[in-house]
């Protein structure tokens, strides 16, 4: 383990399904961060253009400048020696790198906050976030409402046919689901490589 400086660093995670208040909850940690005048940085990866190329912004339309990154390690570049809180949205979205990536800038003081999906529209953990959480100081599941029921809500359902696991869309191609109203194979084949993903035990991935 390296110290370059006698702060110390720590990694919080927030994370949950879509229309959790995500975002909304990283904006407003990094907004009291700034309000104590503590450098902040903010990278979101580049495949997210959904709403704003340089702002991370929530379904709230919450927003904040961010930088625009296609890996982690571009963000271990660009973050500066000063710079207390790195904030990164679309966790998700990002390679097992980031994993690395976060740890070290813990390590050289850095507060790192990271937003992102726990889990893609068939339930299954979304890396590299399960990683994330396992050597995260903090961490947050954030919840929604369930647009079935009403209940809470910890599933994004996917309304539209597709095999991608990512798919960058506009809001009416997802919902909030419970667990009792989550459909994590509605339109997707029984054979299919997909159902059968869905329907497995969670697996436990080794190496
Ligand atoms: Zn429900």
């Amino acid at each position: 383990m390296e110290r370059h400086t006698t702060e110390s660093g720590s990694i919080e995670v927030i994370t949950g399904s879509m229309f959790s208040g995500k975002s909304e909850e990283l904006i407003r940690r990094l907004r009291r961060a700034r309000i104590a005048r503590l450098k902040v940085q903010i990278f979101k990866p580049a495949i997210d253009d959904r709403y704003s190329e340089e702002h991370i912004v929530s379904h709230s339309e919450m927003r904040m400048e961010s930088r625009l990154v296609t890996s982690a390690n571009e963000i271990l570049e660009a973050v500066e020696a000063d710079t207390n809180v790195v904030g990164i949205d679309e966790g998700q979205f990002f390679d097992q790198d980031l994993v690395r990536v976060v740890d070290r800038l813990a390590n050289l003081g850095k507060r790192v906050i990271v937003a992102g999906l726990d889990m893609d529209y068939l339930g299954r953990p979304f890396e590299p976030m399960p990683l994330l959480l396992a050597i995260a100081e903090d961490v947050t599941k954030t919840r929604a409402i369930c647009m079935q029921c009403g209940g809470v809500a910890s599933y994004t359902q996917r309304l539209i046919e597709s095999h991608e696991r990512v798919v960058v869309g506009a809001t009416g191609s997802y919902e909030a689901r419970c667990r009792g109203c989550f459909e994590p194979t509605a339109g997707v084949g029984e054979g299919s490589a997909d159902y059968q993903a869905a329907h497995a035990e969670v697996a436990v991935e080794g190496d």
